[in-house]
């Protein structure tokens, strides 16, 4: 579920960043700043994260929509191509063809 190869590259920037601004700042505001930013930033990929998979369950609810298309085919009516009689099924019932197009 959770992507752990980012979060370690992203644990590593933050490492980097961590020891960049130790060397800027003094020392207790450094180390103040690197242990925040160990604290928030995971906070902050799982919530992006988060809010991907709530994407991603927007997309699966078109799939269903998809579905539900595909459903409504099962009624779908035909128009016979010989002598253009509207009906169900596999042939037309007036001539007999099963020359036949979708009509929508
Ligand atoms: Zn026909």
């Amino acid at each position: 579920m959770y992507n752990y190869r980012n979060y370690l590259i992203f644990l590593f920037a933050s490492l980097a960043v961590s020891i960049g601004l130790q060397m800027i700042l003094p020392f207790p505001y450094g180390l103040a700043a690197a242990l925040a930013i160990f604290i928030l930033l995971p906070l902050f990929i799982r919530r992006r994260y988060m809010s991907k998979v709530k994407g991603y369950g927007g997309d699966s609810g078109g799939g269903g929509f998809f579905g539900s298309n595909s459903e409504g085919g099962t009624s779908v009516k035909y128009v016979c191509l010989t002598c253009n009689h509207r009906f169900k099924g596999a042939m037309c019932p007036r001539c007999g063809s099963k020359m036949k197009r979708a009509d929508f």
